[in-house]
């Protein structure tokens, strides 16, 4: 299996460091709002990775924090005119919810910084007594010069670093490139004890704790967005580094961004479209589907038309789906032809061709196209004269080929119960509400549909013709 290693700048082969295990640290979202489909983006390219490594049997210890405390989270508070803790407490509900409706499969361990506070503490003290981070005025600040590897993971040396750093009037740092381990606190701000008094910690400082304290000193994969590269992923293998004496990362995986006329989407250029209000509209397949159709370090610009594109794209498969399923009703031979099996073989190959794809630094747009092929090639060899045993075969086998994607996972039986369901709630909350027109239309959208509405003392039933 190879991997891009932002690190090396190369495709190294993937080697645990214990086999068949793989420690994976992401880092996760600011919980000062719901997130954005930009987010989902990095979130679901790096669920799909751990999904594919499970796939491929490792055991994932798999780690994304929650950050929920910051300038963000203390701005939003006031705001909402709540704790800090309160609103970490309500947007990690949040986020649950659609992550959760985006399918992506729940973290080993979800920890929060305000959970690791003595850790935190602990690791910035055991680099004050290295000698590599100094306090001022109840703040502590890491010194990067002394740290020779900074700048390693962003390729860029400290002189040149330090030439395009400014020192802003009221920093307390003795260099500019130095950063923040713990923040003296301000008049309102919510603050914990430490040895330098009630302060807070640095943004960076989290992960590299929350990492060790979790995964332990060196971890296989470090992941994150690659806004992240620097200065937050530099900053965490200096502490981390300097602190353990052994390296952080073997591998570190960044995902590019999503855009909106080439511009990254972000909260500040107010160009986002939050998840939620996408899945209103679209189902986790399609969003997955869009998301996937590009491999993760290429930038992927956003639009209506291309997310619609996407739906298109998954309908032809699930229509697949639908027909196969079908298909595995009608058909009157239960078990394998003895002239089938050459083609059981022939399907098998497909696993192969999609292993190769995903095990390419993960190509998942590649992976994607070996589906169509395969549905394709069952769309014309499978028919009625087929055994159910096959037909069921073909189906187990393309929600296996799914399942690293977090797609094709419904029954579209299921789908249409559920579409029934929806529409008949509609109605009678259309009828609630005196409102005839849109409940006729929607008994007559069903009639069409072949689904007769029955109205019983016990509620809507509805049947077949
Ligand atoms: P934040 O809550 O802003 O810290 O972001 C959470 C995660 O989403 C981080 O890993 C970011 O790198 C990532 N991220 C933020 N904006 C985008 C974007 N437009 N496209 C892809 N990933 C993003
Ligand atoms: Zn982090």
């Amino acid at each position: 299996m190879k991997l891009y290693n932002t690190l090396s700048r190369k495709r190294e082969e993937f080697i645990p460091l214990k086999e068949g295990e793989v420690k994976m640290y992401v880092c996760g979202p600011t919980v000062y709002n719901f997130f954005h489909i930009g987010n989902a983006r990095t979130f679901i390219v790096f669920d799909t990775i751990r999904r594919y490594f499970e796939y491929r049997g490792y055991k994932v210890k798999y780690v994304q924090n929650f950050t929920d405390i910051d300038d963000k989270m203390i701005k939003k508070a006031n705001e909402e005119e709540t704790t800090v803790k309160n609103l970490g407490d309500k947007y990690i509900n949040e986020y649950f919810k659609d992550a959760d409706a985006l399918n992506i499969q729940r973290a080993t361990v979800n920890p929060r910084a305000t959970e690791y506070i003595g850790q935190i503490v602990d690791f910035v003290e055991a680099l004050v007594e290295k000698g590599y981070a100094y306090a001022v005025d109840g703040d502590v600040y890491f010194s990067t010069k002394k740290f020779n590897e900074y700048g390693k993971l962003s390729g860029q040396n400290i002189e040149d670093l330090q030439a395009g750093a400014r020192i802003d009037v009221d920093d307390k740092k003795k260099d500019p490139m130095d950063f923040a381990l713990w923040k003296n606190q301000k008049p309102g701000e919510p603050a914990w004890e430490s040895p330098w008094g009630m302060g807070r910690p640095g943004w960076h400082i989290e992960c590299s704790c929350m990492a060790y304290n979790i995964l332990g000193e060196t971890i296989d994969i470090h992941a994150g967005g690659s806004d992240l590269v620097f200065p937050h992923h530099e900053n965490e293998i200096a502490q981390s580094e300097t602190k353990n004496g052994k390296p952080f990362a073997n591998y570190w995986i960044h995902s590019a961004f999503v855009n909106v006329d080439n511009q990254k989407m972000s909260k500040s250029l107010n160009n986002f479209f939050t998840t939620r209000e996408i899945l209103e509209n679209y189902s986790s397949d399609v969003v997955r589907f869009f998301m996937l159709s590009g491999h993760y370090r290429t930038q992927l610009n956003f639009s209506i038309e291309v997310l619609d594109a996407a739906k298109a794209s998954v309908e032809r498969l699930y229509n697949a789906i639908a027909n196969l399923e079908s298909l595995s009703q009608e058909v009157k031979e239960e078990t394998i032809k003895e002239e089938e099996k050459s083609y059981k073989e022939h399907i098998e190959s497909y696993r192969e061709k999609y292993i190769d794809k995903m095990d390419d630094d993960f190509n998942t747009a590649d992976a994607i196209s070996v589906i169509f092929d395969l549905v394709r090639d069952l769309n014309t060899n499978l028919n009625v004269n087929s055994s159910k045993e096959i037909v069921n075969y073909a189906l187990e086998f393309i929600r296996e080929l799914g399942s690293p994607l977090g797609i094709l996972q419904k029954s579209t039986k299921g789908n249409l119960e559920e579409e029934i369901e929806v529409l008949i709630e509609e109605r009678q909350k259309a009828r609630k509400e005196k409102n005839w027109a849109l409940s006729d239309k929607i008994r007559d959208e069903l009639k069409e549909r072949g689904i007769i509405l029955e109205d019983t003392p016990q509620g809507v039933r509805w049947k077949k013709i």
